[in-house]
C-alpha cells in the first residue's frame, strides 16, 4: 500500500471515513440521514454499505491533506477539481456519498446523489471521474460481496441503481450488483462471466429498463463466455426494486424473484408485444413472425417446440403450422 495506487485507496478510505463520520455524527449531516432513514435505511445498512455526507462545507482538502502531502497524488485521485488557478477544491458537495469498492473492497471511487428532489440541470448522481484506480466500465457495484453470496447462491442478480442493490441486500438479497450509472458495457460481462455463470437482469419496470433489458441481452450474448445462463425478471410496471421493496416488504421481494424469473425467450416473446395490438390481424402474424424467427435461432428443438406449445395455445393456433412456418424461417436463415 506505499505504491501511488495504494496511497490512492487509502485515501479514498479516509474520504469514506470522513464522510460517514459527518452523515452520523454532526448537524450538518442531519438533513441527509434524514432523508436515508426516510428511504428505508437503517444504520445497519448505513453502515454496511459505509454510506456518507459530503457537507456543503468543502472539508476534504484540509483533512486530506494533514495526511497526503503529494499535491500530483491530490490532483489524481479525482477527490478534487481543479480550478483555472491550478488550486483544488472538493469535487462531493451536498451530496449522499456512496462509496464504490473493487473486487477486493478497497474504495476506490465514490458516487455521491442529491438529497430528496433533482433540481433542474443538476445530475441526480455524479461518479467520480476516471483514475488509476477507478475504472467506470469494469466496476460494479457491491460485486465484491455479490461475489462472494454467488458462491452459494450461484448467480448474480444485476439491477439499475445503488438503491436497488441496497434495498435487495437488506431483503436478503445480498448477492446484487449495478452498473456504474451508465448502461452495461463488455468490460462489466466479462467481470461476471468470470465469477458466476448465472445473471438475472432485474432493471426497473419502465420501459427504459425493458430497452435497457434488452441491450444488456445484446451485450451478453456477444460477450458471454460460453454456458452462461441468462434470466430476466421483470418488475411490475413503474417500479424499481428499491421501490418494490420499500412497498411490498422483504419477503414478497424475494418471492417475487424467484416465481417472475424468465428465460430470455420468454422475455422476448412479451417484449415484442410492446405497441402491438395482436387482436390485428396483420400485426398478430407479424409478431409471429418476429416470434418464430428468435425460435429459429434456439440450439435445443426440445425448447423449441415448448415455445411453439406455448404460442399456439394464446394465440388459439394448430401447433403443427406453427412449427412448419419455425422450419422454413430456419431454411431461410440457413
Ligand atoms: P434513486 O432511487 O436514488 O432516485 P435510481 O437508482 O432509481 O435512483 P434511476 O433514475 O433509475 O435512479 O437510474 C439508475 C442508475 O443510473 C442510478 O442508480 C445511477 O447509478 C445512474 N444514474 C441515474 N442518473 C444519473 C446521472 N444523472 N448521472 C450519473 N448516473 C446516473
Ligand atoms: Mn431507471
Ligand atoms: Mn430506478
Ligand atoms: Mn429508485
Amino acid at each position: 500500500s506505499d505504491t501511488p495506487n495504494g496511497k490512492l485507496m487509502m485515501m479514498h478510505e479516509e474520504a469514506a471515513k470522513l464522510y460517514h463520520h459527518v452523515l452520523l455524527n454532526t448537524p450538518a449531516g442531519a438533513q441527509a440521514l434524514k432523508y436515508l432513514k426516510g428511504r428505508g435505511m437503517t444504520d445497519e445498512l448505513i453502515n454496511d454499505f459505509n454510506l456518507g455526507f459530503a457537507p456543503e462545507q468543502r472539508i476534504l482538502k484540509p483533512f486530506l491533506t494533514q495526511k497526503v502531502n503529494d499535491y500530483q497524488l491530490l490532483r489524481k485521485s479525482g477527490l478534487f477539481v481543479e480550478n483555472n488557478e491550478g488550486e483544488l477544491h472538493d469535487r462531493f458537495v451536498g451530496r449522499v456519498m456512496y462509496p464504490l469498492r473493487n473486487q477486493y473492497g478497497r474504495v476506490i471511487g465514490f458516487s455521491g446523489r442529491v438529497i430528496g428532489k433533482v433540481p433542474e440541470d443538476t445530475p441526480k448522481y455524479l461518479n467520480s471521474p476516471e483514475t488509476p484506480i477507478f475504472n467506470k466500465r469494469r466496476t460494479l457495484f457491491n460485486f465484491d460481496v455479490a461475489r462472494k453470496e454467488a458462491r452459494q447462491a450461484s448467480k448474480i442478480y444485476l439491477f439499475e441503481g445503488f438503491m436497488d442493490v441496497i434495498s435487495a441486500y437488506a431483503a436478503g438479497v445480498k448477492n446484487g450488483v449495478a452498473s456504474m450509472g451508465t448502461s452495461l458495457t463488455e468490460e462489466q460481462v466479462a467481470v461476471l462471466g468470470r465469477a458466476v455463470n448465472q445473471v438475472d437482469i432485474c432493471y426497473d419496470g419502465d420501459s427504459a429498463g425493458q430497452n435497457a433489458i434488452d441491450r444488456a441481452i445484446s451485450l451478453f450474448r456477444d460477450h458471454q463466455p460460453q454456458g452462461m445462463q441468462l434470466r430476466v425478471v421483470q418488475l411490475p410496471a413503474g417500479v424499481d426494486p428499491d421501490e418494490y421493496v420499500q412497498q411490498n416488504g422483504a419477503t414478497k421481494f424475494s418471492k417475487y424473484l424467484v416465481d417472475q424469473e424468465e428465460t430470455v425467450v420468454d422475455f422476448y416473446l412479451r417484449f415484442y408485444r410492446i405497441n402491438k395490438n395482436l387482436n390485428n390481424q396483420n400485426e398478430l402474424i407479424s409478431y409471429l413472425d418476429q416470434s418464430l424467427k428468435l425460435l429459429a435461432t434456439l440450439p435445443s428443438s426440445l425448447e423449441q417446440d415448448m415455445y411453439l406449445t406455448k404460442l399456439a395455445k394464446e394465440f388459439d393456433l394448430d401447433k403443427a403450422t406453427l412449427k412448419s412456418q419455425l422450419v422454413e424461417i430456419s431454411h431461410r436463415l440457413g
